[in-house]
């Protein structure tokens, strides 16, 4: 099995590209935001404070989690064998996916759940701490930035056209936020891996990234 790593901060395009650059070389396309996503929904749902480490912590056991890749082309979480991929898209479930995302206990959770799937498959898995801590044996990893401005743009775009009334500037200042959490929380911070290629793609458009992308795969695997 191989595996490709694609870590960055939110909006940079990397579940859009990374699924894309899946599609074209027939590895299995894994989203590992949205088992963080699922996490925080969940204690959400049991009434739980997503700030508070201990609430978060106490309902991990309850928690079965189901990763399947339907023939609609999506991959499916399953919270208990309930279907939630579209419920954890809600913008406000980004925010708790990024507070759970701190808690040791939550990553130690996920863990044997990310490797297992590159274990099972080749993939393309994209994520913060893919190349550091989750495959740190990827074949290739690539860290995917882009400005700030830029990511939040792409963000508000991507709402506006799913009917989401949010304004420019909560989307700017809510990535800022994410950014701000993810890079200096105390484990697996976001962070470009050393041997991690990294891509800004700030001034290019989506095909010319994953024409980037591509390149990056033939040139460094073959294929
Ligand atoms: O990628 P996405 O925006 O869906 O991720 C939601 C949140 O989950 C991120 O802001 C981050 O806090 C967390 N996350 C993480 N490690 C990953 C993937 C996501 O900490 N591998």
């Amino acid at each position: 099995m191989l595996s490709i790593a694609i870590d960055g901060p939110a909006g940079a395009g990397k579940s859009t590209l990374a699924k894309r650059l899946a599609e074209s070389i027939g590895f299995l396309y894994v989203d590992t935001g949205a088992i963080y996503r699922s996490v925080g929904l969940f204690a959400h749902k049991q009434n739980k404070n997503c700030e508070c480490d201990q609430e978060v912590i106490s309902v991990l056991p309850d928690l079965e989690l189901t990763i399947t890749h339907e023939a609609d082309g999506l991959q499916h979480m399953l919270m208990n064998g309930e279907d939630v991929t579209f419920q954890i898209r809600q913008n406000e479930v980004s925010r708790l996916a990024s507070l759970v995302s701190r808690i040791p206990e939550v990553r130690e959770f996920l863990l044997k759940t990310q490797r297992n799937m590159a274990k099972q498959h080749s993939v393309v898995m994209d994520g913060r701490d893919i190349g550091t801590v989750i495959l740190p044996d990827a074949a290739l990893k690539i860290f995917l930035t882009a400005s700030v401005e830029e990511r939040a743009k792409r963000r508000h775009a991507e709402l506006l056209q799913k009917g989401s009334q949010v304004s420019f500037e909560q989307i700017c200042s809510e990535i800022s936020s994410r950014d701000e959490q993810d890079s200096n929380r105390t484990i697996a911070p976001l962070k470009a891996a050393e041997d991690a290629i990294v891509v800004d793609t700030s001034i290019l458009d989506l095909e010319e990234s994953f024409q980037v992308l591509r390149g990056l795969v033939e040139e460094n695997l073959g294929i």
